[in-house]
């Protein structure tokens, strides 16, 4: 007997039909990738394949029965899927998969149009952790609602197809860099300088501020749109490419947005497909990378307002229901990056094509910040995952003390839940073009259904 522990490489472990089914189940992942490119956006299509799948509207409120499934989309940006299942959810609570659909952008400030050397600019703010040279002289999409004075609202969504305009930031010619290049990367790019070219034909001669004038006129006769209507808008500024295939063997996807889609998605198809008697509570949340705040953000009290709303219609007491659930937080984590090996501790760091990766804790520092789960329920899940042969491994958010990182995990433990963080380990994590192996989006999809059953 082999009393070593060693990972397992997906590939290897796989055979020819779970290789086709591996690379079957990309192309699905890259279709969500692409037409979810916001957190509105990303709840826009779940409900698309939940309704062709037979779900309905929720609202907080209505009595739930063993069998139903349902959706209760919570202000367009954060999702709740209900599976009732018919075991007693006072003995076996709620199995829970949390993954959130924000993920790091630029966002338009209230006032952004100006105008300066003949060239039409939009301001920004950026949202979440990101590197701003990284969104230097990349092309980018628009995409948001605007809600204008009379209460309606338009949708926007610019730069996606192969026809569209899209946005642009610029850089400085190396040529005259000296100076920037003396810099640190973190003093040299300035956020207040992220603002994204969007015009430069003048409306009319001789006109001061003729070029904002018309782009005014352009959003006008498009959509209506005056310029005081951004002040009731939310325009992210976004990556226009799509998912695409990475190396000769495709065993890579690069796309905008793996943090957290990556995980969305196989719980959203782990979801629909699982074969399972329990009472399942899938969550696509929002505001993660800000500190899930707010009422879209896992900080709300809405998941304790539907855990209610279950015990209620099961009639059983809230409390036990709570204590007796259990949560999978699904959240990408760092892989190890053999270029910046320095940053990460390579027994415990997690590899791609490895299989989907548990944190036991995150945090930073001495774990602070973190939600560490008990050997119990890591326990629980290893019995679970090797009933149903998902491949796994452990994954730490790279050396300690170098910094770290946060997830829901906390929120979701904080109501008395046993929860632990998997999630699909990525490289370049939070860049415009993030990049995961098809072998670990496929593994995280069995592991959400082995979670499931
Ligand atoms: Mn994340
Ligand atoms: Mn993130």
């Amino acid at each position: 007997m082999d009393l070593t522990y060693k990972r397992t490489n997906v590939f290897l472990k796989a055979d020819e039909k779970e290789k086709r089914e591996i690379a079957a189940y990309a192309e699905g992942y890259k279709k969500f990738l692409d037409s979810s490119k916001t957190e509105r956006e990303a709840v826009t299509t779940a409900v698309g394949m939940l309704e062709a799948k037979g779900y309905k509207p929720y609202t907080l409120g209505d009595k739930i029965s063993a069998g139903d499934k349902l959706y209760l989309n919570n202000r367009g940006k954060s999702l709740f899927i209900l599976r009732a299942g018919k075991t007693d959810v006072a003995k076996h609570g709620v199995r829970i998969l949390v993954a959130h659909v924000d993920s790091p952008r630029l966002d338009l400030k209230q006032v952004p149009l100006y105008e300066k050397a003949n060239i039409a600019y939009l301001k920004t703010h950026y949202y979440g952790g990101i590197k701003k040279y990284h969104w230097l002289t990349i092309p980018l999409a628009l995409h948001g609602v605007i809600v204008l004075g009379n209460g309606k609202k338009i949708e926007i969504a610019i730069g996606e197809k192969e026809d569209d305009p899209v946005f642009y930031i610029t850089d400085l010619l190396p040529h005259l860099s000296q100076e920037l290049n003396k810099s640190t990367i973190g003093e040299g790019f300035s956020a207040e300088n992220l603002n994204i070219v969007v015009g430069g034909v003048p409306s009319g001669e001789d006109e001061k501020n003729a070029v904002k004038k018309g782009v005014l006129e352009y959003l006008n006769r498009q959509y209506g749109v005056t310029e005081e209507d951004f002040l009731s808008a939310e325009l992210e500024v976004v990556p226009a490419t799509k998912a695409r295939d990475v190396g000769f063997d495709r065993a890579y996807i690069a796309s905008y947005g793996h943090d957290d889609r990556v995980c969305a998605y196989p719980e959203i198809t782990a979801t629909i497909d699982a074969d399972t008697d329990e009472t399942v509570l899938t969550i696509l949340a929002d505001k993660e990378e800000i500190g899930s705040v707010g009422n879209t953000g896992m900080q709300c009290v809405l998941i304790k307002d539907i855990l209610d709303e279950i015990a209620k219609s099961y009639g059983v007491n809230p409390a036990v229901l709570r204590q007796k659930s259990m949560c999978l937080s699904a959240d990408v984590t760092a892989g190890f990056d053999p270029a910046y090996a320095s940053a990460f501790e390579e027994m415990n760091a997690s590899l791609i094509h490895h299989g989907v990766a548990m944190s036991k804790f995150t945090g930073r520092a001495g774990k602070s910040g973190s939600n560490d789960a008990s050997a119990e329920y890591v326990g629980y899940l290893r019995k679970a995952f090797a009933e149903e042969g998902v491949v796994w491994q452990t994954g730490e958010l790279g050396r300690v003390d170098l910094g770290g990182g946060g997830t829901v995990a906390l929120f979701i433990a904080n109501n008395n839940i046993d929860t632990v963080d998997l999630g699909v380990p990525v490289l370049s994590m939070h860049s415009p073009n993030e990049l995961v192996s098809k072998a670990d989006v496929y593994s995280a999809y069995k592991a959400f259904k082995a979670f499931v059953k």
